[in-house]
């Protein structure tokens, strides 16, 4: 009872453990796959972000070659006060232009719209790069102070002058970044290689070993380029999920799994496969009891009778696992591993004692099983004993399934070598015609006679016609269940020769056995030395 209550909450803790396992490891999964997830997208996105940025840089210089485009007639005097007028216009409307101007193929500023000219245009000195565009006469120039914002979209005509805009794209930063980004990106537009042109913000929280993340976009319209960067730590903390319902969705499903789970693999095995697993871990065992001589207390022999012993120590007996190892087959594996056990190991007490019976019980759906005696005989062969010692108890209980076939095994059982006991005898329904036909060499008279041996007159009587039946047949006879001194007394005078029963001993392992036959065997010796000893 103590043993099942332990087995039941010991199962019980393993399966709250699967269901509270399974839930934080989905929790987990779950939460690390959003989170992977949430990092490709973040990625994805700022990739985005850098290719809308130089989409926007391209817009601006494509919005100034078109306002250029309308003043690159060669013929056009744009010096002139009308004409400056109307880049004045120009300048005016087009926010993102700051400036007009018209310049000597040399690079000479020849008019202007801006009343004041740029830096970009008055460096006197060293001259600023020109980048050409797929369109060689449209051409970049960077802004000599870096990250002015300021740059011109210079277009060539002929060989006689160009006509250059100045555009400040600073503006079209300032929204790139979303809100959570804003303070820890930055945004570059760059003409030709290097030349930034623009920047906005900073990659501000870089731990010192953190590395930033960079995208870059480059135009094939014009030398223009645009790169973004943030910290790998931004990146990771933008767009979190909502954390609470993230983890408890995922601890949710992983419980319900793992309670499915604990349900399969936590139910106890039917009986059938828990006795399967025992035959193989070899649970099951012989015990021993002894078989003795009524007159003399003699042992003679002894009966084998299973136990399960289970890892926990719990001994289980027959009565409650037989039934379903008979039901099942398993009676087959299970009787096979005891025959070889008990041979194996009463080898030694076999050797010395040629005369010993041990006595296996034998299941009749078993016992009529083709090959059951071939099998026997290389197990009996394999421990090496000796067939004449082996005595195989059929119970009388239950009907054989085809009493002539069990009869030929019988005869060929007794031919080979091997004893017949037939066990509870007087128990079943078969009558007495049933022992002639089987012609055992043992028979042992059930229990329920010997309980009330000389005490009920039927009991008695029926005693009597068995002594008489075995008499003539040769037969044995065995006392099943004695446990008083005055059964053992009434069943030898009613002409019983042996008995087995609690008043010599309950069913043993091997080592108390080992024990009991040699007590017996001493007091046998000093008994024949001074017979008052008896
Ligand atoms: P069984 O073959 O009639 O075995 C005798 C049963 O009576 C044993 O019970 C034994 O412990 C018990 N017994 C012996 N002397 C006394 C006594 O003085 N008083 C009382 N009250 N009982 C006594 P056990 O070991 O519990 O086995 C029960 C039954 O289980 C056996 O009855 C037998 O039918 C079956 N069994 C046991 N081992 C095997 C086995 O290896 N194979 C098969 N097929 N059946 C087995
Ligand atoms: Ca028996
Ligand atoms: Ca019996």
């Amino acid at each position: 009872m103590a043993v099942t209550i332990a087995r039941r909450s010991y199962r019980a803790v393993l399966s709250a453990l699967v269901v509270v396992s399974s839930a934080l490891a989905f929790a987990w999964a779950g939460w690390a796959g959003l989170e992977n997830l949430r990092a490709q997208r973040n990625l994805a996105q700022l990739e985005e972000l850098s290719g809308q940025l130089l989409q926007r840089a391209e817009l601006a210089i494509d919005y100034a070659v078109i306002t250029l485009g309308d003043y690159t007639a060669p013929s056009n005097d744009l010096c002139n006060i009308d004409a400056l007028r109307a880049l004045r216009q120009q300048t005016f409307i087009r926010g993102a232009i700051k400036d007009i101007a018209v310049l000597a193929p040399d690079g000479q500023l020849m008019c202007s719209t801006a009343p004041v000219q740029f830096d970009l245009l008055t460096s006197g000195s060293a001259r600023v790069p020109e980048y050409e565009s797929r369109n060689a006469s449209i051409v970049l120039q960077p802004s000599h102070t870096e990250g002015s914002g300021l740059f011109r979209v210079l277009w060539r005509i002929g060989g006689t002058h160009s006509i250059a805009a100045t555009l400040n794209i600073d503006m079209l930063m300032f929204d790139i970044f979303p809100a959570q980004l804003r303070d820890e990106a930055l945004a570059e537009i760059r003409i030709g290689p290097q030349d930034v042109v623009a920047r906005f913000g900073d990659v501000a929280s870089t731990a010192p070993n953190e590395t930033a993340r960079a995208f870059s976009a480059t135009s094939d319209r014009y030398p223009v380029s645009v790169a973004l960067a943030t910290s790998e730590g931004s990146l990771r903390n933008w767009n979190p999920w909502p954390l609470a319902p993230v983890l408890a969705i995922g601890a949710t499903a992983g419980a319900i799994i793992g309670l499915l789970a604990a349900q399969t693999f936590m139910r106890p095995p039917s009986p059938v496969d828990a006795l399967r697993s025992a035959i193989r871990r070899g649970e099951l065992v012989p015990y021993y009891q002894p078989i003795f001589e009524l007159a003399t207390s003699r042992i003679v022999g002894c009966e084998v009778l299973v136990r399960w012993r289970r890892r926990d120590g719990e001994l289980v007996f027959p009565d409650r696992f037989i039934p379903i190892a008979e039901a099942s087959g398993l009676i087959v594996p299970m009787t096979e591993r005891l025959v070889a056990q008990a041979l194996t190991e009463m080898a030694p007490l076999l050797f010395d004692r040629p005369d010993f019976k041990i006595a296996f019980n034998i299941d009749p759906a078993h016992f009529a099983q083709p090959g059951f005696l071939e099998a026997l005989d290389q197990i009996v062969a394999q421990a090496g004993s000796s067939k004449s010692c082996i005595v195989l108890e059929l119970t009388e209980r239950s009907a054989f399934p085809d009493m002539k076939q069990a009869v030929a095994v019988t005869i060929e059982a007794r031919k080979r070598g091997y004893r017949i006991s037939l066990d509870d005898t007087g128990a079943g329904h078969n009558g007495l015609g049933h022992i002639q036909d089987l012609s055992p060499d043992i028979i042992k008279i059930d229990k329920k006679f010997v309980d009330v041996a000389g005490t009920a007159e039927a009991a008695d009587a029926i005693i009597e016609v068995l002594v008489k039946l075995g008499q003539r047949m040769g037969a044995v006879m065995v006392a099943e269940g004695i446990e008083t001194e005055d059964q053992r007394a009434a069943l030898a005078i009613a002409g019983v020769a042996q008995g087995q029963g609690y008043l010599v001993s309950r069913p043993v392992p091997l080592a108390a056995f080992r024990a009991l036959i040699r007590d017996h065997e001493l007091l046998a010796q000093v008994t024949t030395r001074d017979p008052q000893m008896a």
